[in-house]
């Protein structure tokens, strides 16, 4: 009944809503009893559409078999983010009701359910199979296609060189430019030029043992003209700017393409996870003690044996967590709430030995952390597009924060992040004020290989979310996700843009992207924010969560995290921990709780 899975799953089951298990598949129990809170909490309630969850340290979907009063469940880690569990529960489900039809589901399901299963899973195998190397082609596709375009325009580069060194022999000679460069373009066929992709000239001459002719100012002149060549000296039309503008754009892209794309064999941050460090900081003498290390030795020189923790006793500790939380931008009231959560969930423990106490202390720290950081809603934004794809929805994203931070690049990484995992996106320049912001987006969506939707500048930002969210519905675009304007401070205009382009267009979510660093000044542009979106949107609606960009940069000064969500109570959906589309993750309570203890 408990065979293991071929698939990365921890279960698959089905069961009766009393939660009567009929079949299963995988480990015989989950850590923490989600299958318990899904039953009470999800199920019974019957809360409404929800057919995924995370619960615990799991990800979960059901579906219902109402022909037999059954309900089918699977159950994956969650930090693996799967997108394909709802699939499979969904063709679970279709072959239960299969047997529900036959009568005497549970004696089906009993003998013959297996075999079942298993070619589903062969089958879903065999589909994950295609969809890593077509992940992986793709891959591929853009890196030829980025290698290509360094290579255009190191031949551009070297092409222009050359030509600008014979326009400056030609001055020498009176020769008019234009006609020159005809002219080589005319007797150029003969004298077997530079191809692209080839390093070197074939020159038959050069074989035959002729010497290359050799002119005047000393440079060689065998090459053809190219059309840029004569397109940038031919100053008598537009076609010499048009060509100029060209070759500056592919420049530019070439530029973000080497910034923003992953390195070969790099794997994305959001698959990385974050243990939490809890080894025995006494073990090693020779090593320098973290403030972590000194207390809690100080501590256990205080506890003699077997003891239980009393207030008076961990209260030097508790004082050197709260300065050390301080020194970690960690704001005052959370820094004493946190302190005081921990030392509460001390106080009365029994201590045996150092490493106990340290492991103890750090996990009471870790969820003291965690509390804060578990926010009300799901943070879970690749299950809710999934979700919606499923139903046959697009799902809608609005970008807000000021200039600077990082908005239009996490809304590239978010991007990124959705089609990595198979998701069809459309982006949308609703920044119809700030000038070049089209065209910045217009870059990253070619680096990223997605459709843009502008209508160009000074046009209402409300209006453009409403077209490119049609069009989306129209080309079944899965996610749509919108830029906004960043310059908001004080600017009532602007704010009121946005707030209508907030109501009129009801997104599924409104994300707003601020520094990780900057703590007081970020909580009081996200409360601009909120106040105005309540102020200005007809049903007040406010930020539903919080991307924080340039983690890498703030060491182990993770502190305003913490407070942004306390003080604001929204949830951190993202963190950028880099520049390039790969570096985007969730925050991990570990990665947090490590930082605080360096
Ligand atoms: P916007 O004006 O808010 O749209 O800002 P941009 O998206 O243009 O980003 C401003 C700068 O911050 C760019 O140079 C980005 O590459 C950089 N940036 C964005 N996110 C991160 C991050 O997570 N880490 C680092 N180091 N740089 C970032």
């Amino acid at each position: 009944m408990s065979a293991q899975l071929d698939l990365p799953l921890s279960q698959v089951l089905v069961f009766e809503k009393t939660g009567r298990v009929l079949w299963r598949r995988g480990a015989p129990t989950l850590k923490g009893d989600p299958l318990s809170e899904l039953v009470g909490a999800y199920l019974l309630e019957e809360k409404g559409g929800t057919q995924s969850a995370r619960i615990g340290d799991h990800a979960l979907d059901w579906r219902f078999v109402n022909e037999a009063d059954l309900v089918v469940v699977t159950a994956a880690p969650a930090s693996m983010e799967l997108d394909w569990t709802g699939d499979l529960c969904d063709s679970v489900r279709k072959k239960v009701a299969a047997l529900a039809k036959s009568g005497h589901v549970q004696e089906a399901l009993r003998s013959s359910f297996d075999p079942t299963f298993d070619g589903l899973e062969k089958e879903f195998e065999a589909r994950l199979r295609i969809r890593r190397k077509k992940q992986q082609a793709d891959l591929e596709a853009r890196k030829a296609r980025s290698a290509e375009a360094a290579q255009r325009r190191a031949e551009a580069e070297a092409e222009a060189a050359e030509a600008a060194e014979e326009e400056e022999g030609a001055e020498k000679t009176d020769e008019d430019p234009l006609a020159r460069l005809k002219r080589r373009t005319a007797t150029k066929s003969s004298s077997g030029g530079r191809r692209r992709g080839k390093k070197k000239p074939t020159d038959s001459s050069e074989k035959a043992g002729k010497k290359p002719t050799v002119w005047r100012d000393g440079s060689q002149r065998n090459k053809k003209a190219t059309a840029a060549e004569v397109a940038a000296l031919d100053r008598s039309g537009a076609h010499g700017d048009a060509a100029a503008q060209q070759a500056a754009q592919d420049r530019h892209l070439e530029e973000m393409r080497g910034t923003y794309l992953a390195n070969e064999g790099e794997k994305a941050a959001w698959d990385e996870e974050e243990e939490l460090l809890l080894e025995d900081e006494s073990d090693d003498e020779a090593a320098p003690k973290s403030w972590f290390g000194r207390n809690v030795g100080n501590l256990l020189n205080n506890v003699a044996g077997s003891q239980t923790l009393t207030k008076e006793e961990i209260e030097p500790v508790m004082a050197d967590l709260r300065k050390t939380l301080l020194e970690k931008n960690v704001a005052v009231e959370v820094a004493d709430a946190v302190t005081k959560s921990v030392a509460d969930s001390l106080v009365g423990q029994k201590v045996e030995r150092f490493g106990r106490a340290s492991t103890m202390i750090k996990q009471a720290l870790a969820a003291a952390v965690e509390r804060v950081l578990t926010p009300k809603r799901s943070t879970d934004v690749l299950r809710e597009v999934l979700d919606a794809k499923r139903k046959g929805k697009t799902y809608s994203i609005v970008f807000v924060g000021i200039n600077g931070v990082g908005k239009s690049t996490s809304l590239s990484k978010v991007a990124y992040y959705l089609k990595e995992h198979n998701i069809d996106v459309m982006i949308t320049a609703c920044d119809t004020f700030r000038s070049g912001a089209v065209e910045q987006l217009r870059s990253h969506a070619k680096c990223l290989d997605v459709e843009l939707f502008e209508k160009g500048y000074l046009k209402d930002p409300a209006d453009v979310a409403r077209a490119s969210l049609v069009h989306a519905k129209q080309a079944k675009k899965d996610c749509v996700l919108i830029d906004t304007a960043g310059r908001m401070q004080n600017n009532d205009k602007l704010m009121r843009e946005l707030a209508k382009l907030v109501s009129v267009n009801t997104p599924d979510l409104v994300l707003f992207v601020g520094e990780a660093l900057v703590g007081n000044d970020g909580i009081d542009q996200l409360n601009m924010f909120n106040k105005s979106l309540a102020q200005f949107c007809s049903d007040g609606r406010t930020i539903d969560g919080l991307v924080l960009t340039k983690f890498d940069t703030i060491d182990d000064k993770v502190g305003a995290t913490l407070s942004m969500t306390y003080k604001t109570g929204q949830p951190i959906m993202f963190i950028g921990v880099g520049q390039k589309y790969t570096h985007l993750k969730k925050l991990s309570v570990n990665a947090v709780v490590n930082a605080l203890f360096k």
